[in-house]
């Protein structure tokens, strides 16, 4: 199958070339040779894009169905229990109208450290929309643990490993949390096994330790620092010298709402600032010059899966970047960091994994939520009215 979009805006993952033509040759984008397609598309006030990466997800059923529905085509799981990432990696392997996905499996933390008191908290009903994702799960009781806790994430093919630095102070609930140590011996044996390490941490001085303990990557913004607190600034000078990304979670942090407080990290604040004080932390550690990848933290619940991602796109462009800047932290910013080659960008030989949109979101992001098609390793799904 020969696809030709035609006289289409592109974004290519850095930059915006205004009017061209783009083959999808079977499951890669190709070099246009002008040859016979089986199908030509208008592109003609349409811009394509690469497939979005949500760069913070937790998978569930249904989950990677709703994200491409949005153009999101590949999703990074955050924390998913074995039985439920088998089931989901099965989906992605054999379907073409479900997002690709990447995971963590199973997360390390402390025994009783956050995330337990939400599996705790779980009733019947949320437990069978996660997919058994609620119940028991591998923890790491120190830094003796940490070899043997990655080693077995290494036997469930888990993609890159994720740890939890938050004793709760934000939620006003303490709780256990992985010590200095502990950190350390996980990174060096994550780094050891060619992982990648990614830090669930909210408060400044939860990204502090993280730092200190070498990870690749933060799995949020962080929220205590409001604008006028000199604390922000000086964090992310501090995380743009250790070379990490931030995955931006606006999302999240918004939908955290307020109403439940095992998952409001807002403290006597509140959540509302929680927001603004996670969209200033966006601002900063962007000027500071850390790598931002937008991110969700979609659930089962809220933020929902693909229509999260364009929420945290006008969201990150509310907060101050750019929309190309925000397109590129939700392609191919997320592919370099996370290592997916053959995704991310608009390129011969990559994945052909794409959006089409009405109008243009590099000048209006909203444009984002008028897709028309998506490509899924080539394989076009007809969305909008003007996609059919
Ligand atoms: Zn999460």
């Amino acid at each position: 199958m020969r696809t030709r979009i035609r006289g289409v805006r592109v974004f290519d993952g850095a930059s915006t070339t205004a009017r061209t033509d783009v083959l999808v040759d079977g499951p890669v984008i190709a070099a246009d040779d002008g040859g016979p397609v089986d199908a030509e598309v208008d592109g003609t006030g349409r811009t394509l894009l690469p497939g979005l990466i949500d760069a913070h997800t937790h998978v569930f059923d249904g989950g990677l169905e709703l994200a491409l529905r949005s153009g999101v085509t590949t999703e990074l799981d955050m924390f998913c229990l074995p039985p439920n990432l088998a089931r989901q990696r099965r989906l992605a392997a054999e379907r073409d109208d479900v997002a690709d996905l990447r995971s963590a499996g199973v997360l390390a933390t402390a025994p009783g450290g956050h995330p337990s008191q939400l599996m705790d908290a779980f009733g019947a009903e949320e437990a069978a929309a996660l997919g058994d994702g609620a119940g028991a799960f591998d923890t790491v009781a120190g830094a003796g643990q940490a070899r043997a806790f990655v080693a077995a994430r290494v036997a469930e093919g888990a993609d890159y490993l994720k740890v939890v630095v938050d004793d709760g102070a934000l939620s006003g609930a303490r709780r256990p949390t992985l010590d200095a140590a502990t950190l350390a011996a996980l990174v060096e044996a994550a780094h050891d096994a060619g992982l990648a390490v990614v830090a669930h941490a909210l408060s400044a001085a939860e990204v502090g330790a993280a730092l200190d303990a070498g990870v690749d990557g933060l799995a949020h913004v962080f929220c205590d620092a409001a604008p006028g607190d000199p604390a922000a600034e000086e964090l992310a000078a501090r995380a743009a010298d250790h070379g990490v990304f931030a995955v931006t979670t606006l999302a999240y942090f918004e939908a955290i709402g307020g109403s439940d407080p095992d998952h409001a990290h807002g403290d006597a604040a509140g959540p509302g600032d929680a927001l603004s004080n996670a969209a200033h932390a966006v601002r900063v550690l962007h000027r500071a010059g850390v790598p931002l990848l937008a991110g969700t933290d979609a659930n089962p619940f809220a933020p929902a899966h693909g229509a999260g991602m364009l929420r945290e796109l006008v969201l990150l462009g509310a907060a101050g970047l750019a929309p190309e800047e925000v397109l590129a932290a939700a392609t191919a910013e997320p592919a370099r960091r996370f290592g997916l080659t053959d995704r991310g960008r608009i390129a011969p030989g990559l994945r052909a994994d794409l959006l089409l949109v009405d109008g243009d979101p590099t000048r209006d992001l909203a444009a984002v939520g008028r897709a028309t098609d998506v490509w899924r390793r080539g394989v076009r799904l007809p969305l909008g009215p003007s996609g059919r």
